[in-house]
Formats: C-alpha cells, sequence, structure tokens
C-alpha cells in the first residue's frame, strides 16, 4: 500500500499549492511517479507532501480504463501561470495528448489550490471549479493533509459526500 508522506517541514518557503494528477493510459503508475520527479525536480517547485495512489473508475468522457489518482502539495516560487505552464510541459513530455473532452489520456495535471490566489479565468480557474465534488482529488488529499480544507469545508468531509466515492481504492503496489 502507498502512504502518504510529508518529505520537508512546514516551513518551506514559497506558495503552497495541491496539484492532482491522473493517468489511464499507458505504464499508470510509472508515469505519475515520474511526473511527480519531473515538476519538482527542480529548485522552483518543491515537493513539500505526497498522497497515496488511489484508483478510481472513470467519471463522465467515454468508456475507458479506471484511473491512478495521485495528489501533491508543492512549495513553488513561480506565478500561477508560471506553474499551469510547468505542469502543461510535463503532461506534453508524457506525451499528452487531447481528443475527447474527459477521454482517456497518460498524464492530466491540474491545480487544485495556489496558496490562497482565486481566479476565474478559463484558462486558469482556481480553486479548480470541480475538485469539490471529486473524490478523486478529495480522497488522497485528505489522506496526505487531514487537516485540508477547500473553500472553508474541510476536504475529508467533502470526500466523504462526493458521488464518486464507492469507485475509489487504495491503489496496490507491486
Ligand atoms: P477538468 O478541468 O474537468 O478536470 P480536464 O482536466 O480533462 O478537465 P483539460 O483538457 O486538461 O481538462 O484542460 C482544459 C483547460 O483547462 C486547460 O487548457 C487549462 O488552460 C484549463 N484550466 C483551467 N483551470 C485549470 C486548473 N486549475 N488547472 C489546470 N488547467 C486548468
Ligand atoms: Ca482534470
Ligand atoms: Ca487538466
Amino acid at each position: 500500500m502507498t502512504t502518504a508522506s510529508r518529505t520537508l517541514d512546514g516551513a518551506a518557503p514559497g506558495t503552497r499549492a495541491v496539484l492532482a494528477l491522473g493517468s489511464n493510459l499507458g505504464e499508470s503508475r510509472g508515469t505519475l511517479a515520474s511526473a511527480v520527479a519531473d515538476l519538482t525536480g527542480g529548485d522552483r517547485v518543491r515537493l513539500t507532501a505526497v498522497s497515496p495512489v488511489v484508483r478510481t473508475r472513470a467519471v463522465g468522457g467515454p468508456e475507458q480504463p479506471d484511473y491512478l489518482n495521485q495528489v501533491i502539495e508543492v512549495a513553488t516560487d513561480l506565478g500561477p501561470y508560471e506553474l499551469l505552464a510547468h505542469c502543461q510541459a510535463v503532461e506534453q513530455k508524457h506525451l499528452r495528448t487531447r481528443t475527447v473532452r474527459w477521454g482517456p489520456r497518460t498524464l492530466d495535471i491540474d491545480i487544485i489550490i495556489f496558496g490562497a490566489w482565486t481566479s476565474t479565468d478559463p484558462r486558469l480557474t482556481v480553486p479548480h471549479p470541480r475538485a469539490a465534488e471529486r473524490a478523486f482529488v478529495l480522497k488522497p488529499w485528505s489522506l496526505m493533509d487531514p487537516a485540508a480544507t477547500l473553500g472553508g469545508v474541510s476536504v475529508a468531509e467533502l470526500a466523504a459526500n462526493a458521488a464518486d466515492l464507492p469507485g475509489l481504492a487504495l491503489f496496490q503496489e507491486g
């Protein structure tokens, strides 16, 4: 079983951002591991916490394989749009193709929160507008950070009420 871990103490400088990763094509477990390494390998985006990997049934979109999902917390000196560009570059590196909306993909990286910054820009909406109803984001996030809140509400509580929670299980390594 994968376990949540916090790799740096709470005093790491920079903006705390929460990123949600998903993959349901190719070697998804390896893709997530290398995406986390790619995202946080430079000195401007530092890994501060990582969730367990969960396996989830796809919601919305066409019939497609189960996803592996993981949430990480980073401390970053980048601005929000720079972080988005960084996430999209990592998606591209993993040969992300965009065909059908909500269709299968090798790698998807969403910015869930970026410090206390908020935005309604369609190019970068923060907090992510659909995160509060997605167990595949909320559950790993709450396992990583049981005290996390989103819009003033406990992430663990939001996870418990998410409609897709029954389709989620901890991913078993090996
Ligand atoms: P969903 O947003 O419902 O999870 P998706 O991840 O499949 O769907 P994408 O095709 O990956 O959607 O992204 C479409 C666009 O969403 C991106 O080009 C990006 O500019 C925009 N976007 C808006 N807000 C965010 C955010 N918080 N994180 C990542 N991308 C975002
Ligand atoms: Ca997404
Ligand atoms: Ca996305």
